[in-house]
């Protein structure tokens, strides 16, 4: 029997047409099927148009969104695809993968460049990729199919503007590559026997990059304003002088407070510098370490309604979730 999959729609660049105000997503669900006909052999497909936005005006309620639809058609299809600007789609991957969780039949987003109706365009190759992925039976959980290679929703970063190798795979190999029509796949995601669902998201989750010389106000102003904060600090991670109080103390008050490195690759490792130290032995802050930022901030927002105590918070903070981490207080950590 064929498979079935769910194609559903939410704008990006795959979908846009030029207007006078710029590239703007225009293309129908049905629209961007018809330009592949060859996802007709593969598989019954039935389309959904969900959104129809450019990947900047997307965020938590349409992740909810997203994973609301999936949840409802679950039992009726064998995989999902959907369509997703570039820009955003890293965070979106990582939130559907803690809101849906488990799951055996994959769920896979993909976008392209440039637009459907260009002369030259991914966007054809990068949904019949997609949708060859959607039908295979070793494929589990959320991905991202871009450009041949087949990556975690968890550890998918957008690296490149412009090129049609927009996304890599941080501090994880990707799991697969696809060239002509073909799957080659390393490694095969784990599942459950039943997915789990989440439909709570809390927003009040902010990033914070570190400057040099910027102002320790800002993380007074931002942590006023959050429940959790990711800082992005220098290489393996610390805080300038002046933050160190404001973190601890917060930390106190009930905040959750994450440290990372807005180094892309190798992750954080707080405890080898002096201004990290201290940080890394107050066991109210947390650290990151291999995983994205993207991963991180969607984490926290999932977490967050779950969680009763900081030390609840902190469990599932470090308790992996389709590969997103995979060094952490819980898991040890070798000695130098
Ligand atoms: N601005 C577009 C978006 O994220 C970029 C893209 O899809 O490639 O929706």
């Amino acid at each position: 029997m064929g498979k079935r999959i769910l194609f559903i729609a939410t704008g990006g660049t795959i979908a846009s047409e030029v207007t006078a105000l710029g590239l703007k997503p225009g293309l129908s669900a049905g629209a961007l099927l018809a330009a592949v006909p060859a996802i007709g052999a593969l598989c019954d497909v039935e389309s959904l148009q969900l959104y129809d936005l450019d990947s900047t005006d997307i965020g938590p309620e349409h992740w909810l969104g997203m994973a609301k639809v999936i949840r409802e058609r679950y039992d009726e299809f064998d995989g999902f695809v959907l369509s997703h600007g570039t820009d955003t789609m890293a965070y979106s991957a990582a939130a559907l993968s803690y809101l849906i969780q488990g799951s055996a039949k994959p769920i896979v987003f993909t976008g392209a460049q440039k637009p459907m109706g260009f002369d030259t365009t991914d966007s054809r190759v990068n949904l019949y990729d997609s949708f060859l992925c959607a039908c295979r039976d070793d494929m589990h959980g959320v991905m991202i199919v871009f450009n041949g290679r087949v990556i975690l929703g968890t550890r998918a970063r957008k690296t490149h503007t412009k090129s049609f190798d927009a996304f890599s795979s941080i501090n994880y190999p990707h799991i697969a590559d696809v060239r002509d029509g073909r799957v080659m796949q390393y490694i095969v995601p784990e599942y459950d026997a039943a997915p789990t669902f989440s439909d709570k998201l809390n927003t009040r989750v902010s990033l914070m990059k570190l400057i040099p010389g910027c102002d320790p106000g800002q993380l007074e102003w931002l942590l006023a304003r959050s429940d959790a904060l990711v800082i992005e600090s220098f290489g393996v991670g610390g805080l300038p002088r002046g933050m160190h109080e404001c973190a601890h103390r917060s930390a106190r008050e009930g905040k959750l407070l994450v440290m990372t490195t807005q180094v892309q690759n190798e992750g954080s490792d707080l405890a080898v510098y002096g201004t990290g130290r201290p940080l890394s032995e107050d066991p109210l802050i947390l650290e990151a370490y291999d995983m994205t930022t993207e991963a991180a901030v969607t984490k926290l927002m999932w977490l967050l309604p779950l969680a009763t105590s900081q030390a609840e918070a902190a469990q599932l903070f470090y308790t992996p979730v389709s590969k997103d981490i995979l060094t952490s207080r819980l898991t040890g950590k070798e000695e130098p």
